[in-house]
């Protein structure tokens, strides 16, 4: 197989790998790293009430440092095909643009380690001087219960260990070279119930009416000021995102309300530290009167930073020589598989440009990914010195 990430990239994007479809991306890319001589085991997770999802893990090499290049091969629903100015799983090329859902995010990625590593060990001989990995999961776009999470579990219950990875996700906002993710902020949702005492609207005053306390208490929140941000990161915020008093009927004053929000929050924070300061927040605006709670879903998005440093400093350096950009230090953003893989290793994101992922034509330059693949290449060059 040779490495050009353009053909890799569109083999990749011919698989139609909705999640939790495997569409047999990971197959291709276990033919592929098999060829280069990685050893390559498929793994298949499940647990109840979810469907079951492939997974992929490869090594080449048995000696430390070990570098990992982590992705997805599963993509979000195309949606109405028709709306495509080339088929979502086709891998047309026009006007020097690959096309495809995963264009972006993140087969191309995935095609430009491929060929980074290959290009790699065709340069070294048949074995890097330490190892580099795969992590390849099929359930990222999806509640990801059956990917990155268990495969990391998996890997380290058999003895391996990571030094540093990089995953692919799509981090650029403009140019290829603009933004390196150092870490991702935390997102815990809640919602706040206000109980009140349900009765006739005509006669309110033998009703309690949780609404109208419910408008000042969500504005109190909203607007809390959470800390102030660090150097890395936004401050925190508070947001509700629905109102629901479940009332189907004009001649009822609800006997509760409530109210869900989302809190996207930095490394000031733990999950326990932010409830306990939401709920203080809550406290205060509230008063005596109102009766009040709020319930907290679990999450497993904790805020994190990969500490600036040595890796940081190469995968920057690498970025800089080949795009002639100094890339943005970020943690904007949703939530990646990253937030698993830093229980694990330093891990730093950085792919292609995330301009039109989800979207309708999601499409990259052939430019971008060799641009990409040399970043990569750079990248292990640099990581294992001669
Ligand atoms: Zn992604």
């Amino acid at each position: 197989m040779s490495a050009d990430p353009v053909a890799l990239a569109g083999e990749l994007l011919r698989c139609p790998s909705v999640t939790p479809v495997e569409g047999g991306a990971l197959a291709f890319i276990e033919n592929v790293l098999r060829g280069a001589g990685f050893d390559v085991d498929r793994i298949t997770f499940e647990e109840a009430g979810t469907a079951p999802v492939q997974n992929l893990f490869a090594r080449i090499g048995s000696k430390p440092p070990h570098f990992v290049f982590a992705g997805h091969t599963d993509v979000v629903p195309p949606g109405d095909p028709a709306k495509w100015t080339h088929a979502p799983f086709a891998g047309d090329i026009s006007d020097a643009t690959l096309y495809g859902r995963g264009a972006v995010d993140m087969k191309g990625a995935v095609a430009c380690a491929l060929a980074a590593s290959l290009d790699y060990l065709a340069a070294h001989g048949p074995k890097p001087k330490g190892s580099i990995s795969f992590l390849i999961t099929g359930d990222e776009e999806g509640i990801a219960v059956n990917g990155t999470v268990k495969l990391l579990k998996w890997a380290a219950q058999r003895g391996q260990t990571f030094d540093h990875c990089v995953l692919g996700e799509p981090s650029n906002s403009a140019a290829i070279g603009d933004t390196i993710k150092v870490g991702r902020r935390g997102s815990l949702n809640g919602t706040l119930v206000l109980t009140g005492k349900q009765g006739h609207v005509a006669y309110p005053q033998l009703a309690d009416n949780p609404l109208r306390a419910l408008p000042a208490l969500m504005h109190a929140l909203m607007s809390a000021r959470l800390d102030s941000g660090t150097p890395y990161f936004d401050p925190s915020h508070l947001e509700f995102t629905s109102v629901d008093v479940a009332n189907a009927v004009v001649n009822l004053i609800p006997g509760e309300a409530r109210a869900r929000f989302n809190i996207r929050f930095n490394d000031c924070h733990d999950q326990p530290s932010l409830r306990a300061l939401v709920e203080r927040f809550a406290r205060d605006a509230a008063g005596e009167n109102v009766r009040w709670h709020i319930e907290w879903q679990p999450s497993n998005a904790d805020a994190f930073l990969t500490e600036p440093g040595t890796f940081t400093e190469l995968v920057v350096g690498a970025i800089s020589d080949v795009t002639g950009r100094k890339p943005r230090l970020s943690t904007t953003g949703g939530t990646s598989d990253a937030r698993f893989i830093k229980d694990y290793c330093p891990v730093l994101e950085f792919g292609l440009v995330g301009q039109t992922m989800h979207q309708v034509d999601e499409r990259t330059p052939l430019a971008d990914l060799v641009a990409l693949t040399s970043v990569y290449r750079t990248i292990l060059e640099r990581y294992f010195p001669d």
